[in-house]
C-alpha cells in the first residue's frame, strides 16, 4: 500500500456527482405520494380537517371586527357576550381541528416512510455485490436513516403547514377584498418586496441543502471507513492523513450547513420588518379611511389580524417550501438506489437444481469486469463431482473472479459454465446457491451467540446438529472452553474469537449447510500452528464428498488437491495436481520452491 489510504470513491454513476439540484421535483413528489397512496381516504380526511381549521381561522378575526363596532356602535348591548361565546368556539373548533389534522397525518406519514424504509431495505438485499464494492457503507447508512427521517419530519408536519397556509392566503385575500379593495390593495403593496426577498433565498438555500445532505453522507462515510480501518490505519501510520482528510470534509459539511443556516435564517428577520411595515400602512390608510367615514373601526382591526395572518403564511410557504424541497433532495437520494438494478432476474426458463452431483466445468470462458480489460481469457477445466481444485496464483490473476462466476455475481461474457452438464445460466440462482457453501478468509459473524452463528447455516438445524458440526469442524473444543460455551455472544466484527477460531466456525457453519459445493477462500494470515493443524483437519472433515473450490495459499490443500489450476493475468497457465506439475519444472514448481524456502527461512522446517 501507498500513499494515503484513501477511501474508496463510493459513487454509482451519476450519484453525488450530479450538481446538487433535484432534476424532477415533480417526479419525486409523485414516487412519494404514492407511498402514502395507500392513506388515500385518510388523507382526504385531512384535507377537509385543515380546510375546516384554515375556515375558522378566518372567521376568528371577522367576528372579532363585528364585535368592535358593536362596541362602538352600542356599547353596553346585550350582543357582546353571545359574540364573545361564538368567538371562543371558533377558535376552540380551530385548535381541535389543527390537533386532529396533525394526529392523522402524522400516521399517514410513519406509514409511508416505513413502507419506504422496508423498500429500501429489501431492494438493497437484491443489489448485485458490485453495488456494495462501489457504495460507501456509510452512505447507504445515510440514506436509510437521514434522508428518510428528513422525509419522515417533513411529511409529519410540512404538508399539513403547506396545505393550511395555502388556504389561508387564498381565504383572506378573498374576504380582505370583500370589506375593503382599497385596504386591500395597500396592504398587497408588501407582496412583491417579499416576494423578491424569499426568491433570492430560496434559490441560495435550496442547492446548499442538498449539498449539505451530500457533505453528510461523505463525513459519515469516510468516518464508518475509518473506524473499519483503524488497525491499518495505525499499522501504516496514516493517523495525520486520516484526520486531515476528515478536517477536510468536515470543513465542506460546515460550510454548506451553515449557509444553508444563515439564508434561512435570514426569512423570519424579513418577514418581521416586512409585517411591521404593513402593520403601519394599515393603521395609518385605515384611519385615513375611517376618519371620512369609508371603514369601521372594526375592519381596521379585522385587517391588521388578517394581514399577518396573510405574511405569515407567506413566509411559512417559503419555510415549507425549503422543507419540502430538502426532503425531495432527500427522497431522491433514496430512490436512487430503489432505481438501481437487481441482481439480474433468472432467465424465463430457468429451473431450480436440488439434488446434484458437483460436476463443474468451465467451457472457454471470457469474462471482463470493464470493457477495455479481459479480466479472464478462455478458462477452461473439469472438476468432477467430489473433486477438489486448488486455485493459485499471484494476487489479480483472477482467482476470486472464478468463483465469483461459479457462484454466478456475475455471468460469463462467453462461453459455458456447466453443472452436471447443465449451463448454469438456465439454473436458478438461489437454488444454486443454496447447494453451495462458502468458507472466507473474512469469516463473518453476526452479532449473536456462537449457536446461532454456525446454525445461520442451516436455520431448522436442531443444537445436536450445530454441536455435531462444529466437532466435525474442530472447533467444539475452543467453544467449550469459553465461559459461556455456544451462548458466547460475538461481535459483528467477531471480537472475542481468534481469527483462526473464527475460521473454525466459518467451517462448521458450512459443514451444517451441508453443501454440494463448497468454495474456500484459504486465510493467508499465519495462524498458529495447532489452530492451523485444526482448521486443516475440519477442512479436510468438511472436503469430504463435497467438490470444492479452494483459493489455496497452504501447500498442504494445494498438494492434496486432484487438480491445481495455475493463473497469471486471467489465464489457466499451467493445470494438472502436484505430482504432474512438479514434474513439468514450470510455475508452479517455482511457486512451490520459493514457498518451501520461505518457510524453511521462517523455521516451520
Ligand atoms: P485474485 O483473486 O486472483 O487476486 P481477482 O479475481 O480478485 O484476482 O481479480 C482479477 C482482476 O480483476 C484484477 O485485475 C482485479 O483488479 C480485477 N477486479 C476484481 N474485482 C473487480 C471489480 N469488482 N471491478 C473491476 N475489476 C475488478
Amino acid at each position: 500500500m501507498s500513499g494515503n489510504p484513501k477511501p474508496k470513491t463510493g459513487h454509482l454513476h451519476g450519484i453525488g456527482s450530479k450538481p446538487p439540484k433535484v432534476e424532477n421535483i415533480g417526479g419525486t413528489l409523485r414516487r412519494i405520494w404514492r407511498y402514502m397512496a395507500e392513506e388515500r381516504v385518510r388523507f382526504i380526511i385531512v384535507l377537509a380537517a385543515i380546510l375546516i381549521s384554515s375556515s375558522l381561522s378566518l372567521l376568528g378575526p371577522y367576528l372579532l371586527g363585528l364585535t368592535v363596532d358593536m362596541v362602538i356602535e352600542a356599547p353596553g348591548s346585550g350582543t357582546l357576550l353571545p359574540m364573545l361565546g361564538s368567538l371562543f368556539l371558533v377558535y376552540l373548533f380551530h385548535s381541535l381541528f389543527l390537533w386532529l389534522q396533525n394526529y392523522w397525518m402524522i400516521g399517514i406519514a410513519q406509514n409511508a416512510v416505513r413502507s419506504m424504509r422496508s423498500h429500501l431495505f429489501s431492494h438493497v438485499q437484491l443489489l448485485p455485490v458490485l453495488f456494495f464494492q462501489r457504495m460507501q457503507q456509510g452512505e447507504l447508512m445515510s440514506r436509510l436513516t437521514n434522508d428518510i427521517e428528513n422525509v419522515s419530519r417533513t411529511l409529519n408536519t410540512a404538508v399539513v403547514q403547506f396545505f393550511t397556509s395555502l388556504l389561508t392566503i387564498i381565504g383572506t385575500l378573498i374576504i380582505m377584498l370583500w370589506l375593503s379593495p382599497m385596504l386591500t390593495l395597500l396592504t398587497l403593496t408588501i407582496i412583491p418586496v417579499m416576494y423578491f426577498g424569499m426568491k433570492w433565498i430560496t434559490n441560495r438555500t435550496g442547492p446548499y441543502f442538498k449539498k449539505q445532505q451530500k457533505d453528510l453522507g461523505d463525513v459519515n462515510g469516510y468516518v464508518e471507513e475509518m473506524f473499519s480501518g483503524q488497525p491499518i490505519i495505525k499499522m501504516f501510520s496514516k493517523e495525520e492523513d486520516v484526520i486531515d482528510e476528515f478536517r477536510e470534509k468536515n470543513q465542506a459539511l460546515r460550510r454548506s450547513g451553515y449557509y444553508a443556516q444563515v439564508y434561512t435564517g435570514f426569512i423570519p428577520k424579513l418577514m418581521n420588518m416586512l409585517n411591521n411595515v404593513s402593520f403601519a400602512i394599515i393603521v395609518g390608510a385605515g384611519g385615513l379611511l375611517a376618519l371620512n367615514g369609508s371603514i369601521s373601526i372594526g375592519i381596521i382591526v379585522t385587517f391588521t389580524t388578517y394581514s399577518r395572518q396573510f405574511t405569515r403564511p407567506l413566509n411559512d410557504l417559503a419555510n415549507q417550501f425549503n422543507m419540502i424541497l430538502s426532503a425531495v433532495a432527500g427522497a431522491d437520494r433514496v430512490f436512487q438506489v430503489i432505481d438501481e438494478k437487481e441482481e439480474r432476474l433468472d432467465e424465463k426458463n430457468a429451473h431450480e437444481v436440488s439434488e446434484i452431483q458437483g460436476d463443474i466445468q468451465f467451457v472457454h470462458v471470457d469474462f471482463s469486469y470493464e470493457k477495455e480489460q479481459q479480466t479472464l481469457s478462455d478458462i477452461t477445466f473439469q472438476a468432477r463431482a467430489g473433486q477438489t481444485v486448488a486455485l493459485v496464483g499471484p494476487t489479480g490473476a483472477g482467482k476470486t473472479t472464478i468463483i465469483s462466476l461459479l457462484s454466478r455475481f456475475y455471468d460469463p461474457d462467453s462461453g459455458h459454465i456447466l453443472l452436471d452438464g447443465v449451463d448454469l445460466k438456465s439454473v436458478k440462482r438461489d437454488s444454486l446457491r443454496n447447494q453451495m457453501g462458502v468458507v472466507l478468509q473474512d469469516a463473518t459473524m453476526f452479532h449473536t451467540t456462537i449457536r446461532e452463528n454456525i446454525r445461520y447455516g442451516r436455520l431448522d438445524a436442531t443444537d445436536g446438529e450445530v454441536e455435531q458440526a462444529a466437532r466435525s469442524a474442530m472447533a467444539h473444543d475452543f467453544i467449550t472452553q469459553l465461559p459461556d460455551g455456544y451462548d458466547t455472544v460475538l461481535d459483528s466484527d467477531g471480537k472475542g474469537v481468534s481469527h483462526g477460531q473464527r475460521q473454525l466456525l466459518s467451517i462448521a457453519r458450512a459443514m451444517i449447510a451441508d453443501p454440494s459445493l463448497l468454495i474456500l477462500d484459504e486465510a493467508t494470515s499465519s495462524i498458529d500452528t495447532v489452530t492451523e493443524m485444526k482448521i486443516n483437519a475440519g477442512l479436510t472433515n468438511l472436503m469430504k464428498g463435497r467438490t470444492s473450490f479452494v483459493i489455496a495459499h497452504r501447500l498442504h490443500t494445494i498438494r492434496s488437491a486432484d487438480v491445481i489450476l495455475v493463473l497469471k493475468s486471467g489465464r489457466i497457465v499451467e493445470k494438472g495436481n502436484h505430482k504432474t506439475l512438479m514434474e513439468q519444472g514450470g510455475d508452479y514448481a517455482a511457486l512451490i520452491q520459493a514457498q518451501a524456502s520461505e518457510r524453511k527461512e521462517r523455521g516451520y522446517g
